[in-house]
């Protein structure tokens, strides 16, 4: 009959330990596995594909239990912790060999997405940021952040949910440790964005971390620090020592994107694949340290407004460009630096091998010689990179004398310790290495005197030393020479008493050998840990050169320029092209376009057909904007550009994940954004506004933010448009201006210019373009036939389009598509009568546009025109008038 469950002690002292990690699997040390058991075995054993077991199979409630072998758990570690979920680790605290009944187990460490210190190879060159939140006043935050393997650690103060949420999207984060204080809509919100929120209400701040935020005048932010620290002393269980002092920020000293901008731009990841392959960060990594890596994508999330400090980056690009031969130096050397902060990391978490010191050693070993390459070409411009080189020679001395050049992975297995470095490890060598000779010697003696030649001496961890002799040899082995010792089919293994005293002198020398390597190999590292603070400044030296060297190396291949800056608003490219684009297609295919904005030019209405390049225009200057403002070069013959403060964007369908808005609310919010933050310094990109909804709402919302901007925000603004209608505008907005990308019809065929010109685009060409993309044909004829009697209902409907005085009738049903603006539901304004008089063409407001085509006309400069411009600009005087 099957009996419950007895609770064994082993499963007591589960019990209890599992208390304090509900919301972790805790991987509990059994001998050479890692088990798992009840639910965690349950959903562990599905996510990890392991087998499930139980313990007491027979038991009426057995225990479900799955395990892992304690040398392949890392990778299941990894397995769980990328999937969003912590793994308390449960190690045997004492030797089970002599522990007094159950053997002492603790949890060591608890690994959680924020806090992963060993980095595979495809990350090296990404930070793993853990985020940490408090609430002291309703919508007023403190907001820090560390990643735990290079000890960067900063803190700000943020007002607004969506301050945090941008930060927390920003930062890509995948955890962020709260209190109970904070608003919880504002985790729920971040829970469904995928970010694992853990709590840490108790905090007792702990005098060794109390020099992280030594530096901290503000309340709040020494509050959310100390959070994040106590979050990392509970889970890590060690060493902190190489956390950075918190470093305050403030995100108005940065040029301003919201994490959709971000995404939207495709800055470091790629919106149709998520990977770093065709994105700006892309393009500009010709980074040869990880540490240059990350660097680089920091400064891709956080460009510049300061213009001293762009030009002081752009100065140091300027002189790498003009030394080819000391920057291709620089590189060699740069490509031998390891990753100085995530060793340092490691040092101080007690982590480090042999090989990682050795690595540590050959990074140092080349800073004299990036020092002396960058004295050479110095005129001041280097200073603050050479203060930061720091060759920490004492290390590289330390670790040159005692650690081996090629150690092995294990430190606990010796040969890590350089001979001469210790007098008691050479002893200890020296007996070892004797033993080992007189070993030798005595095969060979034992050999002449037997006349045994396949006699040997051999060495198994069972049986220690053996003599070995095959079967057909013993007759002649003289009786009771040796002491029997083991019997194999097809030898026989002795022993001497002598073979017995030299092996128990050989194996307490290894032992006590390894032992002391072991111990002297952590005292070196304690020796390096002391220099960790030093190791970092460097490593941010390097990292910095790294980027700078980068920068250069790119705007020579691709040939840029260095942008001039001016504080005034005007902002002309000459010939600039999108660095993206440009380097998939190659230089030859890419059409090179300006931009011309100043204070009176503050928006271009953007039109032409689809696939014609109108996105990619904008795109490429936000893009080249940005290279700019983190002080690199730009793809252009020569530009002059304003600083600016933020860049909002509107490209493209997103979803709203936190609130389930549509597609449309959310262009709705973001233009919202836009118009609620934008200065006359901020660069706004709305791309097609109000295609998310019927014709007419969309076009009114269209022309009303258009005019909202125009008058009210002054931000230079590119605004992509199908709707025709509005180009219009530029008649009464003298800030707005019409470009187009040209297109021609040849054979039927649509062919992209990709040229942008002056004016307005004569038709949409959708149907060209869904040709192209291989519609059916019969499906494109119906589309053309029902295209042409929209465009006679829509005449026979302009002449009865009702004067601006008339009610529109409240809903136009979306069939009848005729250009008739829903007046009553444009917001009142004293300017709205004049702007929607541009689609009203009765006599009494005729003479205005004739008059201004008769300007138009005269201020022509025919010579500087193709023979296309003066086509589209016909063609839109026809229309117009
Ligand atoms: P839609 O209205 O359908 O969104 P669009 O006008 O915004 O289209 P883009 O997406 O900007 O068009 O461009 C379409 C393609 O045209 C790009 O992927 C690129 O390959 C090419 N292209 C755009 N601009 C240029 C250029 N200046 N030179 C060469 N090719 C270009």
């Amino acid at each position: 009959m099957p009996q419950k469950t007895k609770e064994t002690p082993m499963m007591a002292q589960y019990n209890a330990i599992k208390k304090d990690y509900p919301d972790a699997f805790l991987f509990y040390r059994i001998g050479d596995f890692y088990e798992l058991f009840y639910d965690d075995a349950i959903k562990g054993a599905q996510l990890l594909e392991l087998t499930l077991t139980a313990r007491n199979k027979s038991a009426t409630d057995p225990i479900p239990m799955c395990g892992v072998p304690h040398h392949a758990a890392q990778n299941y570690i990894d397995i769980l912790v990328d999937k969003g979920y912590k793994v308390a680790i449960c190690e045997q605290v004492e030797d089970p060999r002599t522990a007094v009944g159950m053997v002492k187990r603790e949890v060591i460490q608890l690994v959680t997405p924020g806090t992963i210190m060993e980095q595979k190879a495809a990350t090296a060159k990404s930070n793993n940021y853990l985020t940490a939140l408090v609430e002291t006043k309703k919508d007023q935050y403190g907001f820090a952040y560390t990643d735990l393997s290079t000890g960067e650690l900063k803190v700000s103060r943020l007002a607004g949910a969506d301050a945090v949420v941008n930060e927390v999207m920003s930062l890509r984060t995948k955890e962020l440790v709260a209190n109970h204080e904070v608003t919880p809509q504002i985790l729920t919100n971040l829970t469904k964005l995928g970010v694992l929120i853990s709590y840490q209400d108790q905090v007792d701040p702990r005098a060794e971390l109390s020099f992280v935020t030594q530096g901290l005048a503000d309340l709040t932010e020494v509050k959310v620090v100390e959070q994040l620290l106590m979050y990392l002393t509970v889970t890590q269980k060690r060493s902190l020592a190489h956390l950075q002092v918190a470093e305050e920020y403030e995100p108005s000293e940065f040029l301003k994107m919201d994490h959709y901008a971000k995404k939207n731009l495709e800055l470091t990841t790629s919106i149709r694949t998520g990977q770093r392959s065709g994105t700006l960060l892309w393009l500009l990594d010709a980074t040869k340290t990880a540490m240059g890596g990350r660097l680089l994508k920091q400064w891709l999330d956080r460009p510049l407004i300061n213009a001293t400090q762009i030009k002081q980056r752009q100065d140091k690009v300027a002189s790498l460009m003009d030394h080819f031969f000391e920057r291709s130096s620089l590189q060699d050397e740069l490509t031998k630096v390891y990753d100085l902060e995530r060793l340092a990391g490691r040092v101080a978490f007690g982590n480090v091998n042999g090989r990682d010191l050795i690595q540590l050693k050959t990074s140092l070993l080349q800073i004299p010689k990036l020092k002396a390459i960058l004295t050479d070409i110095n005129d001041g411009t280097f200073d603050d990179v050479i203060d930061h080189l720091d060759p920490v020679s004492d290390v590289a001395d330390l670790i040159d004398r005692a650690i081996n050049d090629e150690p092995p992975l294990s430190i606990k297995d010796g040969n890590v310790i350089k001979p001469h470095y210790n007098q008691k490890l050479d002893d200890y060598r020296d007996a070892m290495k004797n033993g080992k000779q007189w070993i030798a010697e005595l095969q060979a003696k034992e050999r002449a005197a037997t006349g045994i030649h396949t006699l040997k001496i051999g060495f198994n961890r069972v049986f220690g030393y053996y003599i070995e002799v095959t079967k057909a040899n013993l007759a002649a082995l003289p009786e009771d020479r040796y002491e029997r010792k083991q019997t194999l089919t097809n030898a026989e293994r002795f022993s001497t008493p002598e073979l017995k005293e030299k092996e128990t002198l050989i194996l307490e020398a290894q032992e006590k050998s390894t032992a002391l390597e072991y111990d002297l190999f952590t005292a070196v590292r304690e020796q390096v840990k002391q220099q960790i603070h030093r190791l970092q400044r460097l490593a941010k030296g390097v990292a910095a050169l790294d980027v700078l060297q980068s920068f250069a190396v790119v705007s020579e291949t691709y040939h840029y320029v260095r942008p001039t800056l001016t504080k005034a608003h005007d902002l002309e490219i000459v010939a600039g092209r999108h660095p993206v684009v440009e380097k998939v297609l190659g230089e030859q295919k890419y059409i090179p376009n300006d931009v011309t904005m100043d204070a009176d030019n503050t928006i271009l209405l953007i039109t032409g057909p689809n696939m014609s390049g109108k996105s990619t225009y904008m795109r490429q200057l936000a893009l080249t904007v940005i290279m700019a403002q983190i002080g690199c070069f730009i793809p252009a013959t020569k530009a002059t550009l304003p600083i600016f403060d933020q860049i909002f964007t509107r490209i493209g369908a997103a979803d709203d994940l936190i609130s389930g808005q549509s597609t449309f609310m959310v262009e709705m919010m973001e233009s919202n954004t836009a118009l609620a933050h934008a200065t006359e310094n901020s660069l706004i990109l709305f791309d097609e506004i109000g295609r998310g909804t019927a014709t007419y709402d969309g076009m009114a919302l269209a022309q009303a933010i258009i005019e909202y901007l125009h008058d009210h925000v002054h931000a230079k603004t590119l605004f992509s448009t199908h709707y025709h209608e509005l180009t219009a505008l530029d008649t009464d907005l003298p800030h707005l201006r019409n470009v187009h990308v040209g297109a021609v019809e040849e054979n039927g065929t649509l062919v992209f210019l990709h040229k942008m010109m002056a004016g307005a685009a004569d038709k949409s060409y959708g149907i060209h373009v869904a040709k192209l993309a291989g519609l059916p044909d019969s499906l494109l004829t119906r589309a053309t036939t029902i295209l042409a009697g929209l465009e006679t209902q829509s005449q026979a409907a302009t002449v009865e389009t009702p004067t601006l005085t008339e009610k529109v009738p409240e809903k136009t049903p979306a069939s009848a598509a005729a250009p008739v603006y829903q007046v009553a539901e444009t917001p009142a304004s004293d300017e709205t009568d004049e702007q929607l008089a541009l689609f009203d063409y009765q006599e009494s407001n005729v003479s205005k546009p004739e008059l201004k085509v008769l300007d138009e006309l005269k201020e022509l400069n025919l010579m500087s025109m193709t023979p296309m411009d003066v086509m589209n600009t016909l063609y839109k005087w026809q229309k117009r008038l």
